[in-house]
């Protein structure tokens, strides 16, 4: 006889015993779970094909930040997927507010996801599956530590070049992530914290979770191609409309990125973090430099302005 499993009865949103919520909280299939009985089917393609999409927001100080623009990234990479969610953007952002409000966090990482699911027949037909979708909210996260933050990061250039965009659009926000490890294990073996991987004509692309920016006399450089055109990658942009700033999206090389005078990284997962060496060499003199820590001061202070940031009610 098979074991059977206990049901969960489902979460009235309201009236919720947060003492079941330790670490973080989940949606999926319309309950509210704790993190440790979020789970999906094997056979869901999400798993089996990394046929899904996803974004993340972090909420900083009980705020969201820029989630207008998550879930439009989110949103579209649906569509373009062909895929079908089962709410509409309202009821999304209220499900990502309810994970956030259960589990408590005032800092979390949010993440929505749809996956492809499974057919009911097994069909290998990807327009007979249902769609999932799925949310959670755990602590914040970053990319890089404390001490990396305050002395910068060690990166190192792979040689792993990026999925091709002609192959899997980096706009639509994917788990296609084994050129990214890849990368970061080739960063271990040159004795870095973190990689940055190539673009299909060799120029610098992007990194495990975050895009990439270099200062050159004063003057801001994005790499233009092959990446994902981050939020917070934005957010440069429109920090630096506000302060007066340069900043253009262009091939970026080895050797201008390693020239820099200020080189970071931008991800939701952490925001703005400085590199101070690549590969072997110091970027100029080893030290977080000027801008770098202007944007970064700037970035956390957009957190409490109410056009930016959505506030969470907790219960
Ligand atoms: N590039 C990749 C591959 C990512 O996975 C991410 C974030 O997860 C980023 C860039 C940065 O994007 P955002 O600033 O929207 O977090």
């Amino acid at each position: 006889m098979e074991p059977s499993l206990p049901a969960l009865p489902p979460v009235d949103e309201h009236h919720v015993d947060r003492r079941r919520y330790p670490d973080g909280v989940a949606f999926m299939d319309g309950q509210y779970l704790p993190m440790s009985q979020a789970k999906i089917s094997v056979l869901d393609w999400g798993f089996l094909h990394s046929d899904a999409t996803y974004d993340t927001v972090h909420v900083w100080n009980g705020r969201f930040f820029r989630l207008d623009l998550h879930l439009d990234r989110f949103l579209g990479g649906v569509e373009r997927l062909r895929m079908k969610l089962p709410y509409d953007r309202k009821k999304i952002e209220s499900i990502l507010t309810v994970c956030v409000a259960l589990s408590g966090h005032k800092s979390a990482y949010v993440e929505m996801i749809c996956t492809r699911g499974s057919s009911p027949t097994f069909s290998r037909d990807p327009r007979q599956a249902e769609n999932r979708f799925i949310a959670f909210a755990v602590p914040f996260g970053s990319v890089a530590n404390k001490a990396q933050l305050e002395r910068g990061l060690h990166v190192a250039i792979s040689e792993t070049v990026r999925i091709p965009p002609k192959s899997v659009d980096p706009a639509i926000k994917n788990y296609h992530w084994l050129d990214l490890v890849k990368g970061l294990f080739d960063a271990y073996d040159m004795g870095a914290e973190t990689a940055l991987v190539l673009d299909t004509n060799g120029h610098i692309a992007e990194g495990p979770g975050f895009n990439v920016f270099f200062v050159k006399d004063g003057c801001l450089t994005t790499p233009a191609f092959g990446m994902l055109p981050g939020i917070t990658r934005r957010t440069v942009f429109d920090l630096c409309a506000e302060i007066g700033l340069s900043a253009t999206a262009a091939d970026v090389s080895r050797a201008g990125i390693k020239g820099a005078d200020e080189v970071f990284i931008t991800s939701t997962a952490g925001g703005i973090m400085p590199v101070t060496r690549i590969d072997d060499a110091a970027i100029a003199n080893g030290q977080v430099g000027p801008v770098t820590r202007r944007l970064m001061d700037l970035y956390w202070q957009k957190h409490d302005d109410l056009s930016w940031s959505t506030a969470v009610e907790y219960p």
